[in-house]
């Protein structure tokens, strides 16, 4: 499931293979689908705004016309005054059009990054530092997501736009001389011939460039993390040089994109400008006379300048198609890239019946195996576990042998591929502490009322606190529950960062705790006076308590032991 169908060059083709869900013109179109109206009535804004063109070139000719031959029968000011009229609608109903597109975008672009954030979390930790690193997700929901604004706010409203208008303008200048409509006619399909082309090769780059820019944000944000690492080893400016090269490389490719670009405008301008001039040089010989053939005779100044305006407006609806073509293949990179990340993870074998678990068992698993990928080793086989209400379990063995896949488990983070698990419902919600405390830029106050019920007063914040051993007028925290901290902990010490966890913990009223590896960061004294009045106020109030641990230090204050070796259940015992 994962990686499996992220290779963006999977298919970009002509939507003739398979219409599934993860198809990124599908996707791009099921994400259209709730905002319809925004595109309609962009279409219905532009189709107007041509009507409007017509009308103004109709009158600005027909004044000129009347004030060099009328004279004097009609005056011109009224056709001046209907010129004026139309180039207001004109604007008025390109704005609307170019307004609704935007609308378009923007609703979508909420929608999608709402659809991002659901996925998330519905996948849960464990998957989702599977389907790709912080950096990653960050760059999805940022810049992949504005990715997709220029093809609903430009390039679908273009799309509906390019035969219809200039077909009006075309229909318009045939009734006036049919050797111009022909002209006209013939020089357009000349323009998506070559659009075609450059767009397919515009498609394959965009992919690529979307795919570096997803690793370049992953690079920069690895090594901004290890950057501490990364001075001791006196590797910094080899990381500098490093993320120096990703980026140029990703330059390179931009500049790439944009020659694209580029060279399909100047198509576009080349073939209008030849097909504008040859239009002009008709109308400017049949006026002179020196044409003879078909309706060149006929053509009056009115029919030729009407002819003459609607030229370059012609090619216009054109133009802004082809300034959007790559709009249309920079959002199919980025639909290629999120579509199978909204599917709906593909579940192996049948997860076990979660069900509530009654009596003394909080929890109990039963024959259960757990998978991470098809082809792999189970992650956990087989396990047989009851734990009782109350009870305080230490989960130990080597790294890899399954501790976290199991805490993850009862937190139902992961599902089991067979067997069966059992929940007691007050044994949700759980309380969660790792190895590292997750804080948020914010204040302490904040941080505390996470997990908290809503308005628990300050007091109770100050109490947990200080059954977690941490005192509000520490100096370390100069303004107490206000005093800011930052992600990563920011100004507390890793031993503090793990008491506000704890006292989190405490706060959430949960009877269920799930610790993983929860001091192992942390120096003796510390993890010694921490587990202490964890494991003391988790006895005091019957919390179950399952502590992931390899450190002897740590299990045997634990009432009962679970051993685990590649996945299986080797030891359970009490002491
Ligand atoms: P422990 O916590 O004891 O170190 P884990 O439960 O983290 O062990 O891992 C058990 C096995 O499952 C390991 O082989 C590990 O590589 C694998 N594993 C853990 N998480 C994932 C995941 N999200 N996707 C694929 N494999 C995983
Ligand atoms: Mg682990």
């Amino acid at each position: 499931m994962h990686g499996a169908n992220m290779n963006p060059s999977a298919d970009p083709g002509d939507g003739t293979s398979t219409a599934s869900e993860a198809h990124p013109r599908a996707f791009l179109r099921t994400l259209l689908q709730p905002h319809r109206r925004w595109l309609h009535l962009a279409w219905l804004a532009g189709a107007g705004a041509g009507l409007a063109t017509v009308a103004l070139a109709a009158a600005v000719a027909w004044s000129i016309h009347l004030a060099l031959f009328g004279q004097g029968t009609a005056p011109a000011w009224p056709w001046l005054g209907a010129a004026v009229l139309a180039v207001l609608l004109r604007h008025g109903l390109q704005a609307l059009r170019d307004w609704s597109g935007q609308q378009l975008a923007f609703a979508v672009r909420a929608d999608l990054r709402q659809k991002l954030i659901a996925t998330a979390s519905r996948l849960g930790p464990v998957h989702l530092a599977h389907r790709g690193h912080s950096g990653s997700w960050a760059s999805r929901y940022q810049e992949q997501v504005d990715a997709l604004a220029g093809y609903y706010a430009r390039y679908l409203p273009a799309l509906g736009l390019t035969l219809a208008v200039p077909g009006l303008l075309l229909a318009a200048a045939f009734s006036q001389d049919w050797v111009a409509g022909l002209l006209l006619l013939l020089s357009a399909p000349l323009i998506p011939v070559f659009m075609a082309l450059i767009g397919m090769g515009s498609e394959q780059i965009h992919q690529a460039q979307q795919e570096r820019q997803n690793r370049l944000a992953g690079h920069f944000l690895d090594r901004i993390r290890a950057l501490d690492l990364l001075r001791r080893s006196l590797a910094l400016e080899a990381a500098r040089q490093d993320v120096a090269e990703a980026a140029d490389d990703y330059r390179r490719l931009s500049m790439r994109v944009l020659r694209v670009a580029f060279l399909s405008s100047a198509v576009m301008e080349f073939f209008s400008a030849v097909a504008i001039g040859l239009v002009a040089i008709y109308v400017g010989f049949a006026l002179l006379g020196f044409l003879e053939f078909g309706p060149a005779g006929e053509l009056t100044l009115f029919s030729g300048l009407f002819v003459l305006l609607l030229a370059p407006e012609y090619f216009q609806p054109l133009r802004q198609f082809a300034q959007s073509y790559h709009d249309r293949a920079g959002a199919i990179a980025v639909g290629a890239e999120l579509a199978p990340l909204l599917q709906p993870p593909t579940v192996t074998g049948h997860p076990a019946a979660l069900r509530a678990a009654s009596g003394p068992t909080l929890l109990r698993l039963h024959n259960v195996t757990v998978r991470y990928e098809p082809d792999m080793q189970p992650a956990l086989s087989g396990v047989e576990l009851d734990i009782a209400r109350g009870e305080q379990t230490a989960v130990v063995g080597p790294s890899g042998s399954g501790k976290s896949t199991l805490l993850a488990l009862c937190a139902g983070f992961v599902q089991a591929d067979s067997g069966s698990v059992a929940i007691a419902t007050d044994a949700r919600p759980f309380a969660w502490i790792g190895q590292r405390v997750h804080l948020f830029h914010g204040s302490l106050r904040e941080n505390l009322l996470l997990g908290a019920p809503e308005h628990t007063p300050d007091p109770e914040l100050g109490a947990a606190m200080a059954t977690a051993g941490l005192r509000l007028d520490d100096p370390t925290l100069p303004h107490g529950l206000d005093t800011p901290i930052g992600e990563d902990s920011r100004g507390l010490s890793g031993g503090q960062a793990q008491r506000v966890a704890f006292a989190r913990a405490l706060l959430s009223g949960s009877r269920l705790w799930l610790l993983d590896e929860p001091t192992s960061a942390l120096d003796p004294q510390t993890e010694d006076d921490l587990l202490t009045r964890l494991l003391a106020h988790a006895r005091a109030r019957d919390i179950t308590v399952l502590v992931a641990t390899h450190q002897e230090s740590v299990y045997r204050r634990l009432g009962r032991i679970v051993r685990l070796a590649e996945g299986r259940l080797q030891e359970d015992s009490r002491v």
